[in-house]
């Protein structure tokens, strides 16, 4: 049998008759040779042609005689040595050693390289994202090594690598850089995934090859591994991992998943949510494999999960997230940013994994002291308890208003405050007139050319034919209705610090004169000509207790809501639009309430997104050093982050 591919060429021949194999292959070879010479312009290059065969399983060298040259004779026998075909190296027994040497090496010359290199952290995790792991995954769709070697060998050096580079601790959970967005990671590929994923690919693509001897062969592989998969399961025994099994079972979830259609994951309304599973899906082979990969991605992800639960509940936190809107992980927001530290405290928070006095106990160290809150208030110092409900950090006085915890709050407010100031002031200066647009029916004019109305039908025409439609500024929620609109928050913005907001700055009284519990929302946007009134409540909890506290918030406020909309009050009611968001202590937003606030506010999607990094950013930020000042037991008072004007100024200088 012979194959080729440009201007390779493999001769392969078997024991037939009373000829051996290699006498047929020299057949072969010299038939070949008079073709050559015969077409006057090719001709083999004796250098490059290696020999070898396989007696009973083991290779010995068949003695082929064809080619002379400088006294020796070609092709010789490959021995020890390698040889490449189709990117691919050969050994004379067949086996796996050479390539697996030469994925192990590139693998660590690629390591060696990017971490030699001067760059920052992220840079060097870009780099393994969008370089390494291409460069790797191409070994593999050509490679036949079984999976047990890359995660034996290559999958320490990955994850030693990654941890390094992101700053996790040696004992931290890896999963954090493969998970999804949707699972609080950064989404890169994982070589143990990537490599069966790859196989598959080349898998898909044979059994689905138009030569059908190529078909032929894999199917020949699929029975024999179905068989042994049976065996496998009838006593203990084959353990390895089978491709053409693996594949079949994709497929048919494929199928099922078809016949299901896809179903809601989380409590949003029936048809919201991403759009990715929208997307039109080629026919076809290709289609299928998109989608088989699919599944075999999901079945990973969820591998992660269950992976995460068995651990130690303490390590794995934010499964208990639901659906919040993480920070954006997306490589684009952190080369922008080029902040390593931010990074590993964004990683390190969301897996509980930063060295606080309690996680320090957990590991054994010395260091952890006795595990206790480092600011003497006998609790445990958990992340939980230094970032959110430490006492001690909550405590403000007369001398010193603002905490470390209402310098946090405060920051994120400013943010919000900025956006909607912009707002505001663009409603105020907006004119009524552009609320509305005329639009001339186009037909009038063509009616006109073609001289069907008579001139003195002109003005009925006009009237018939111009349409009032809302404009983009009317379309716009709340703020359109009016121009007198003004806005309290309970920060200064003169010099951005905190006003100590529970001394100054009552509700507003022209609304209503209230006091005490429940009487000062953070923000407060009122108009009194159309007695509309929006106030912002903002709470920075820990991730896990955002729903709990927005329904505490709104309970809060309900009262003073409840009695502004009373028409039997005196001065009329108001319209009111009470607004609760909550923006964890490490970035990750309450996504309802947040979108709700900006359809109210009636951000547009630049300030939204804008806004989004911003708070998420001051919320980041802010922990962070609060994190770093654990064992200051004084705070003294800073001016607050103003993040919306990062975001600002770096697309003007851009
Ligand atoms: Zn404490």
């Amino acid at each position: 049998m012979q194959t080729g591919y440009a201007d390779d060429l493999c001769i392969t021949t078997g024991t037939h008759g009373r000829h051996s194999a290699a006498s047929n292959n020299e057949l072969v070879l010299k038939k070949f040779q008079e073709w050559l010479q015969w077409s006057q312009t090719m001709a083999a290059k004796p250098k490059k042609c290696i020999a070898s065969g396989l007696k009973g399983g083991k290779p010995f060298d068949p003695e082929l005689k064809v080619w002379e040259s400088e006294g020796k004779w070609f092709p010789k026998y490959l021995n020890d040595d390698h040889f490449k075909h189709l990117g691919k190296d050969l050994l004379a027994d067949f086996s796996e050693a050479q390539a697996k040497k030469k994925v192990l090496a590139k693998l660590n010359e690629y390591v060696d390289l990017v971490d030699g290199t001067l760059l920052n952290d992220i840079p060097k995790l870009w780099i393994w994202a969008n370089y390494v792991v291409h460069k790797i995954s191409w070994l593999f769709l050509i490679h036949d090594f079984p999976p047990s070697f890359v995660e034996s060998t290559l999958q320490p050096i990955e994850r030693r690598t990654l941890k390094k580079w992101g700053g996790l601790p040696k004992s931290g959970d890896p999963s954090i850089f493969f998970r999804s967005k949707e699972h609080f990671g950064m989404g890169i590929a994982e070589l143990a995934p990537l490599h069966k994923k790859q196989r598959l690919i080349r898998r898909h693509q044979l059994a689905n090859s138009k030569d059908p001897r190529v078909r032929q062969i894999h199917n020949d592989l699929s029975e024999y591994q179905a068989q042994r998969d049976k065996r496998g399961s009838l006593k203990r025994g084959t353990n390895e991992w089978k491709e053409c099994v693996e594949m079949d079972k994709l497929l048919a979830e494929v199928k099922t998943n078809k016949i299901k259609g896809s179903a809601q994951t989380n409590r949003a309304g029936l048809g919201y949510g991403p759009s990715k599973h929208k997307r039109r899906i080629p026919s076809g082979p290709k289609g299928e494999r998109e989608q088989m990969l699919r599944v075999f991605t999901e079945i990973e992800e969820e591998a992660r999960i269950v992976r995460a639960l068995t651990q130690k509940k303490h390590f794995s936190e934010w499964l208990k997230w639901q659906c919040a809107l993480a920070v954006d992980l997306s490589w684009q927001q952190l080369l922008h940013k080029q902040s390593d530290s931010f990074l590993r405290f964004l990683l390190n928070s969301t897996e509980d994994s930063l060295p606080t006095p309690s996680v320090l106990k957990c590991w054994r160290q010395a260091s952890a002291g006795d595990g206790k809150c480092p600011l003497g208030c006998n609790y445990a110092g958990s992340l939980k308890h230094i970032l959110c409900s430490c006492e001690a950090a909550h405590r403000t006085s007369k001398e010193a208003p603002q905490s470390r915890i209402t310098w946090r709050h405060d920051s994120i407010l400013l943010a919000i405050y900025n956006a909607v100031k912009e707002q505001v002031d663009k409603a105020n200066s907006a004119d009524p007139a552009d609320t509305v647009n005329r639009i001339q029916n186009p037909l009038q004019t063509i009616f006109k050319s073609a001289s069907i109305l008579s001139d003195d039908s002109e003005d009925k025409a006009v009237c018939g034919n111009v349409f009032s439609v809302p404009g983009p500024k009317a379309k716009e929620e709340v703020l359109s209705g009016a121009s007198d609109w003004k806005v309290q928050f309970d920060i200064d913005v003169t010099d951005g610090t905190s006003l100590g907001y529970r001394t100054s700055l009552p509700f507003p009284p022209e609304i209503a004169v209230v006091s005490g519990k429940g009487s000062r929302p953070d923000g407060v946007i009122w108009s009194s000509s159309s007695k509309t009134v929006i106030w912002i409540e903002l709470t920075s909890p820990w991730e896990e207790n955002m729903s709990k506290r927005h329904y505490e918030k709104k309970s809060k406020y309900n009262q003073l809501a409840l009695e502004l909309r009373n028409p039997q009050r005196a001065g009329g009611a108001w319209t009111v639009h009470p607004l609760e968001v909550e923006i964890g202590a490490r970035g990750a937003i309450n996504p309802q309430s947040w979108q709700w606030m900006c359809k109210i506010m009636g951000f547009d999607s630049n300030t939204r997104d804008r806004l989004t990094h911003a708070v998420q950013d001051a919320a980041v930020h802010c922990s962070h050093m609060i994190f770093l000042c654990r064992f200051h037991k004084i705070w003294e008072t800073r001016p607050l982050l103003d993040t919306y004007g990062w975001y600002g100024a770096a697309e003007v200088s851009e």
